[in-house]
């Protein structure tokens, strides 16, 4: 089943990480599709998502979620030079390598 959308590719990817480094089996989709936003009616089936492998770890996968979405809330900054979303632990923009500012 489909337990968490993101914005970008790399946030489905570090949810997925978080996820199977506690024993938690999944896979990022929908990344193939994320490229073509624009040329796609816009909405949720064009995201990424995370896609929960085994429905029985499903209570704990989304307690890893709900941690890290709390933890992530609000420390997001924007990239003042390509405007991309960088999490907040993270120095340099993901996307171009600026600088926090
Ligand atoms: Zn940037």
């Amino acid at each position: 089943m489909k337990i968490f959308t993101a914005a970008t590719p790399t946030e489905a990817h570090i949810v997925c990480e978080l996820l199977k480094s506690n024993q938690v089996s999944c896979e990022v989709r929908g990344e193939g599709i994320f490229g073509l936003q624009g040329e796609v009616p816009f909405g949720e089936n064009s995201e990424p998502y995370v896609w929960l492998l085994d429905n029985d770890t499903l209570p704990l996968a989304q307690a890893i979620i709900a941690d890290y979405q709390q933890a992530h809330l609000g420390e997001q900054w924007q990239c003042h030079q390509c405007h991309e979303s960088n999490e907040a632990q993270f120095g340099i923009c993901w996307q171009c390598g600026a600088t926090a500012p």
